[in-house]
């Protein structure tokens, strides 16, 4: 009996020991089990020394979240003001730079809507602030358009000169940024009248009223003027802006010259036809004096030969030339007909 016992549990031993074995051989043994990738980092352990299995996780870097668009503004007072109804004026986008120059609430001023429906086209199309471009409007269409219509006829067309422009004032190197430079100036020479008539604002030949008029009518609206007599630079077009200053002074210069003075022609009034014939041209040339000038040679009651008002130093001038240079000279025009052929 005992010494079945023994030999039972000897055999359970063997079978023990030989299944160890057999696991081991098998590699069975168990193992830790991998750790897994989302684990949190251990202390002191470095990405370097962390399983191949994580490099690429971690070199993954997470894709940057998109930047959240700027909202579009919303249309300026301005721009909601200025209508198809008053003005054809498409947006432009910023201008940003070179320096300081630039603007926003830009737009492009292509024509102006009169009260009547019809368009004055600003040649060429004028870029411009917002605000600037509504002073425009106002100004043609209260103003400038009744102006032409005084003059029986309407605008046809605005003289753009120069609207934005990135340059220093007066294109001079190195000076202060213009107005133009942030699209808040424009430049203008003149302007086209449905008659054909082109008309300069800074021609002293320009009928002096209208020029006046114009000039009363802008130095009103905006905060700079600048025209003949101002600077030098401004002999031939006139500058607008609304440059804000200190106070709201305004700056208006221009000085709207007189007509320039009529140049009399070096003639004598035309004989008429009625006149009595001279008693010099019919008297015997052998008569006269040798000594004598031609202007001694005429008789002492002789009435004096007409001079021009206009004609001043100029008339004292002896000889009048020969009768063949008088055929050429075009005839004197009055002043009402040269400034009815103004272009
Ligand atoms: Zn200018």
């Amino acid at each position: 009996m005992f010494r079945g016992k023994a030999s039972t549990r000897a055999v359970l031993i063997a079978l023990v020991v030989l299944g160890a074995s057999s696991a081991w051989a098998q590699g069975e043994i168990p193992l830790p089990k991998p750790r897994p990738a989302e684990a949190p980092q251990l202390q002191g352990e470095r990405a370097a020394d962390r399983p191949e299995a994580d490099a690429p996780q971690a070199e993954a870097a997470p894709p940057p979240k998109p930047e959240p668009k700027p909202e579009p503004k919303p249309p300026s007072a301005c721009r909601l003001a200025l209508t198809d109804a008053i003005a054809i004026a498409p947006s432009l986008a910023d201008i940003a730079g070179p320096g300081s120059c630039g603007g926003t609430d830009l737009v492009k001023l292509e024509a102006v809507v009169l009260p009547d429906g019809s368009r004055v086209p600003l040649t060429p199309a004028a870029t411009l602030r917002c605000p600037m471009a509504s002073a425009l409007v106002d100004w043609v269409r209260s103003d400038l358009a009744p102006l032409a219509a005084s003059l029986a006829t309407r605008l046809a067309a605005l003289d753009n000169y120069d609207s934005y422009d990135c340059r220093g004032r007066n294109r001079v190197r190195g000076a202060k940024l213009s107005e133009h430079g942030r699209a808040n100036a424009i430049d203008l020479r003149g302007f086209k009248l449905a008659d054909g008539r082109m008309l300069s604002l800074t021609d002293r030949a320009a009928p002096r009223a209208v020029r006046e008029s114009v000039r009363q009518s802008v130095c009103d609206r905006f905060a700079t003027v600048l025209g003949p007599g101002s600077d030098g630079y401004h002999e031939e077009h006139v500058h607008l802006d609304l440059a804000e200053r200190r106070g709201g002074y305004k700056m208006c210069q221009w000085e709207v010259w007189e007509p320039l003075p009529v140049i009399a022609p070096l003639l004598p009034a035309e004989r008429p036809a009625e006149a009595p014939p001279r008693e010099v041209a019919a008297g015997e040339p052998q008569d006269r004096d040798p000594n004598r000038s031609p202007q001694q040679a005429q008789p002492e009651n002789a009435p004096p030969q007409q001079v021009e008002p206009e004609q001043g130093e100029q008339a004292a001038k002896p000889e009048p030339p020969p009768a063949s240079s008088k055929a050429k000279r075009k005839p004197k025009k009055s002043r009402g007909e040269r400034q009815s052929e103004l272009r």
